[in-house]
């Protein structure tokens, strides 16, 4: 069984700045990148908002860039899914298939994705029309007609930025009231190409090659009817990826890990030598930077708990 000090599971911002910083500090960690590895940034084009790139960088560009300053460092990589953990005792250990890791100390970084509705025609139709990232794929709807699924404060931020490009934006929500705050309700409504659509439950998204339209169901009357647009954005939440840790680790109803209140103690989970950083965490900020923030207040968490351990 192969031994290290720390184990990081997860490859975005914060898994990987948490490595840049466990590396420097010589605890040669052991980054478990997942199949999936850089997560959400991968389907992230461009990143205007990561302090340091004043022209942008794209999403892959910029894990591309962490990973290599991680390695330079000393991290050890392995591209594998994490199948199976027991962080309950001194010992940590990690499990890939048949494959067993032993560490002193873990830290989960296994951010979150974004939900979808599950619907037959939103597969089918996903990247070809169907989205759920405007700000990875608004770009692509210049002048077109699209519409955001959600009332949350995710749909009013998508739906309002989604006007830059597109000639019209339609929030479609499920009730008569809406869940975001009322800042951002205001904001979109003032917005003169953005029309609520409440009420309604999207019951088929429409089109064979590319999305054409979609097919709603009145809630109250029970009526269906059908939209032509030629983009449709999903924002209906994340679900944070906590499977694996459910059972050992305490998470909220959503399902996040909770993390510790003390502020010297920001990135503990309820289990001794265990810390969680980025968006498994944090369903509030839910940014590459605070991620990669977060990430960095892990190793620094971990590094003090295994000297005060040792
Ligand atoms: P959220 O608050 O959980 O809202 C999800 C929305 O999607 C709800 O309106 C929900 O409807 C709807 N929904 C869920 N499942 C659905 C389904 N199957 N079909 C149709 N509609 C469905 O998620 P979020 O908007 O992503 O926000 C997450 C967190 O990030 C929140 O704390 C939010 O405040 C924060 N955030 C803040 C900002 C900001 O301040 N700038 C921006 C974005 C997000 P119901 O209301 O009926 O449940």
């Amino acid at each position: 069984m192969e031994k290290r000090d720390v184990i990081i599971i997860g490859s975005g911002p914060a898994g990987l700045t948490a490595a840049i910083y466990a590396s420097r500090a010589n605890l040669k960690p052991l980054v478990i990148e997942g199949y999936g590895a850089g997560g959400q940034l991968m389907i992230t084009t461009e990143v205007e908002n990561f302090p340091g790139f004043r022209e942008g960088i794209t999403g892959p560009d910029l894990i591309a860039e962490l990973r290599a300053q991680a390695e330079r460092f000393g991290t050890e990589f392995l591209t594998a899914d994490v199948t199976k953990v027991e962080l309950t005792g001194d010992r940590k250990i990690v499990w890939e298939d048949d494959n067993e890791y032993e560490a002193k100390a873990v830290i989960i970084a296994t951010g979150a994705t974004a939900n979808l509705l599950g619907i037959e025609s939103e597969k089918k139709l996903m990247g070809r029309g169907v989205s759920a990232c405007a700000t990875c794929d608004g770009f692509f709807f210049k002048d077109k007609v699209v519409c955001v699924i959600g009332g949350g404060d995710s749909a009013m931020e998508e739906g309002t930025f989604l006007t830059k490009f597109a000639e019209k934006v339609y929030i479609i929500h499920r009730r008569d009231e809406f869940r975001a705050s009322k800042i951002m309700v205001q904001k979109a409504e003032k917005n003169p190409k953005v029309e609520f659509i409440m009420n309604a439950v999207p019951v088929e998204m429409l089109g064979e090659e590319r999305v054409t339209g979609i097919r709603l169901r009145d809630t109250v009357s029970g009526k269906e009817k059908d939209i032509d647009l030629d983009g449709i954005f999903v924002a209906i939440g994340h679900t944070p990826s906590t499977k694996l840790f459910k059972d050992q680790i305490t998470t909220d109803k959503k399902g996040y890990i909770v993390t510790s209140q003390d502020k010297n103690k920001t990135t503990y989970t309820n289990i001794p030598g265990v810390f969680a950083c980025g968006d498994v965490q944090d369903s509030l900020y839910r940014q590459a930077i605070t991620a990669a923030g977060s990430g960095c207040q892990a190793a620094l968490d971990c590094e003090k708990f295994l000297e005060e351990n040792e």
